[in-house]
């Protein structure tokens, strides 16, 4: 339900409107500048949250590009693999709590239907699950607002999120680590403090480039962690590899500025953002890149 402006705060209170007057609430910061609305939702474990969007006056700062770059390559071996060589384990949340939540719904399905108890078994199940995805919202956040800090440009591949849980294997690995909520807290971060966000095309083959002399191997199997390149003999880690090569391709689009065409793609760059399309390349199987066509 959204409430439109005339929403107060009074101390540890909320004022929604004069006839449902004050509501205890928990405050996560204070707010500069005028509400514009507040919308409350309701989470399946019964608690309320209250989301109130804020006009500061503050115009988008101007996106430069001035600074350290970073590529970063998703994956579910480890969350996030860096350019620079930093690997960030993936938290897997749902596994850890798996064994809780598992235990709750077979509570929850033996409970006789339309019974109290299964209302209350059915409450315990909701709670597991908004943990799950407290717990993951807050790594994605901290992990986003180390990114940003410490860059200018911030590189990610373009995933096609929904097309690779189609893939019902990876399915639930995909939707646990949130690698497009992910991507959408680098970029409103990154646009907030006048940094870049690019995102390189998913059929871009950051995995099977050398990024020392750009040999494109054929095949690389999921498996194979580590290759050595048959033209300039460097040993690459796959994922660094990878990461090094979506950086390289964003700083090329970058400094292809406002020009129509490269290499047969398109970029565009509409008031900061910028996106791109380039050609097509092979699905490479088994990577994040990869969507089943079936
Ligand atoms: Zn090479």
């Amino acid at each position: 339900m959204s409430y439109p402006a005339n929403v107060t705060f009074e101390g540890d209170y909320i004022k929604l409107n004069r006839k449902i007057g004050k509501i205890y609430c928990r405050r996560h910061r204070d707010f500069e500048g005028t509400i514009k609305t507040v919308t409350i939702s309701k989470n399946s474990d019964g608690k309320y949250y209250a989301s109130v969007l804020v006009d500061d006056g503050l115009d988008k700062p101007e996106a430069s590009t001035e600074g350290k770059a970073i590529g970063i390559d998703l994956g579910l071996t480890d969350f996030a693999v860096t350019s620079d060589g930093s690997k960030f384990d993936n938290p897997r949340h749902l596994a850890k709590h798996q064994q809780n939540l598992k235990r709750k719904q077979q509570k929850l399905s033996r409970k006789q239907k339309g019974s109290n108890t299964r209302k209350k078994a059915r409450r315990l199940v909701a709670k597991v699950h908004s943990k799950i995805s407290r717990c993951r919202e807050d790594f994605l956040h901290k992990l986003s607002r180390k990114i940003v800090n410490e860059n200018q440009v911030i590189a990610v591949e373009n995933l096609n999120v929904k097309g690779m849980v189609k893939n019902h294997k990876l399915a639930k690995a995909i939707s646990d680590c949130g690698w497009g909520m992910f991507c959408t807290m680098l970029k409103y971060k990154a646009e907030r403090e006048g940094k870049t966000y690019v995102e390189v095309d998913r059929f871009f083959p950051s995995s099977k480039t050398c990024h020392v002399c750009l040999n494109q191997v054929e095949s690389l199997p999921l498996d194979i962690r580590n290759w050595t390149c048959e033209h300039c003999h460097t040993n690459h880690d796959r994922d660094i590899n990878a990461s090094i090569n979506i950086r390289n391709e964003a700083l090329r689009i970058l400094s292809l500025g406002t020009s129509d065409t490269a290499n047969g793609g398109s970029v565009r760059r509409l008031g900061g953002k910028i996106s791109c399309l380039l050609d097509a390349t092979p699905n490479e199987i088994g990577s994040p890149n990869y969507i089943a066509c079936n």
